[in-house]
């Protein structure tokens, strides 16, 4: 699969001309084409919703427009909550998967009516005693050990730090439905970036047949079982995309499978994915500025790892295209770097590409979930701005970028923020 960026070398000229590099930009076609096929493969359940992880792309014309397509939101921090009810979501628009939670969180999100899924059985008497426990409630399950699909493990869920024991879900219930709840959810995140259909018809199969347990021991039937996300994109261009059709499709069977036996065919289906949503409809372009052979042969770009984490932090490939030479040779190898004083703002290593002129714009695929989201600073270098790249071709700012005078703005209490002598 060869990846195709979503912009051409023409577009990007006419873009700079009005918003200089680096930005992000995204899709809106692909973002909306993607959501309709997420909520078509779970149409064969009726209470189903995809509530986006916000914190993957937390942008309000983002949000806008998963809204647009049904979707709900998925929060776990108070300024999350604060976007998503600008936004115009509320109540069960909004799950609150939050952990380690501060006693104000959930009084706001109480106040919202989103729904409030429990991370730890103490946090019940927690909730209880800052906002009160809802009548709906959820909670997090972890099934320890590690998680395989066939021969692949897939990731170690007994060395995270989420959810609760089966033990303690059981009485988790068994509590709250003594402390006033009615309803019911359970979720659980068990995998991250799977690239597999066989992901959430696994994970469905153990909620499942978790929930029958639950009926059957605390004598609670659950309204809404939450898989989360996890659900992953091929960043390399060799393997095969997940396929939605068939992962929800594999879910149904779970659920015809297990819950309508056991009484429990009204359950609802919930998902929280963020990188599925919009990791392939987000790139980062930037510029080349340098280039410097010394041992090997580096391309410095204007963009950095503070607009762009992920290889810096998990050594993540992302694919680069150099926009204008889509079928130029990969002949060259190259390592392209940001100006970070860290040896590790590198947004690929030792990667075939073609020949690189100064000038030439680097298209870095797949950043539209926790992209920009996990921007920072550091170096005092600033946030690049992000655009919509509009369905009738039209190009939109949707962030502007971060000037000086934001990055300084938090010393605007004292004597040094008024000699700062901004330049933009
Ligand atoms: C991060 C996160 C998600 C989204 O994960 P993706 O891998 O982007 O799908 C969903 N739910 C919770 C609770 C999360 O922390």
């Amino acid at each position: 699969m060869n990846k195709v960026p979503f912009v051409t070398k023409e577009k990007v000229e006419e873009i700079v001309k009005t918003y200089p590099t680096p930005f992000h930009i995204y899709d809106e076609k692909g973002i909306r084409e993607n959501a309709r096929r997420v909520n078509e493969a779970f149409s064969w359940n009726k209470g189903f919703k995809e509530y986006f992880a916000v914190k993957a792309t937390p942008n309000p014309y983002i949000l806008q427009i998963l809204k647009e397509e049904g979707c709900g939101v998925d929060c776990s921090s108070l300024t999350e909550l604060e976007l998503s009810e600008a936004c115009g979501f509320t109540g069960e628009d909004i799950m609150f998967s939050s952990n380690v939670t501060p006693a104000e969180e959930y009084v706001y999100a109480k106040k919202l009516n989103a729904y409030i899924n429990l991370d730890d059985f103490s946090h019940i008497d927690f909730l209880k005693d800052c906002a009160g426990i809802p009548e709906t409630i959820c909670c997090r399950f972890n099934p320890g050990g590690k998680f395989s699909l066939g021969t692949d493990i897939m990731d170690n869920p007994g060395d995270a730090k989420y959810g609760m024991t089966k033990e303690q879900i059981i009485e988790a219930y068994k509590k709250l439905k003594s402390l006033g709840a009615k309803k019911f959810g359970i979720h659980s995140f068990i995998a991250s970036n799977t690239v597999s259909n066989d992901y959430y018809p696994t994970l469905a199969g153990i909620l499942f047949d978790l929930a029958v347990e639950i009926k059957n021991a605390a004598g609670v039937e659950l309204s809404f079982i939450n898989l989360s996300g996890g659900v992953g994109i091929p960043y390399t261009p060799d393997k095969e995309p997940n396929d939605i059709m068939a992962i929800g499709e594999g879910v149904r069977q779970k659920f015809e499978e297990i819950l309508v036996p056991n009484g429990l065919g009204d359950v609802k289906i919930f998902t929280e994915m963020g990188r599925f949503m919009l990791a392939p409809y987000g790139a980062l372009v930037t510029q080349a500025i340098h280039e410097k052979k010394i041992y090997k042969d580096y391309i410095g770009v204007d963009a950095c790892a503070a607009n762009l984490m992920r290889p810096a932090m998990y050594g993540a490939y992302h694919h680069i295209t150099v926009l204008g030479k889509e079928d130029a040779p990969c002949d060259t190898v190259y390592d392209v770097t940001g100006s970070l004083c860290e040896n590790n703002d590198k947004f690929a290593i030792d990667r075939k590409l073609p020949k690189i002129d100064m000038g030439d714009y680097i298209y870095i695929h797949d950043a539209g979930a926790h992209g920009f989201a996990m921007g920072y600073n550091y170096n005092g270098r600033l946030w690049s701005s992000e655009l919509l790249l509009q369905e009738d071709g039209s190009v939109k700012l949707i962030r502007r970028a971060q000037t000086d005078k934001d990055y300084f703005a938090t010393f605007d209490f004292g004597e040094y923020f008024d000699k700062i002598n901004f330049k933009g």
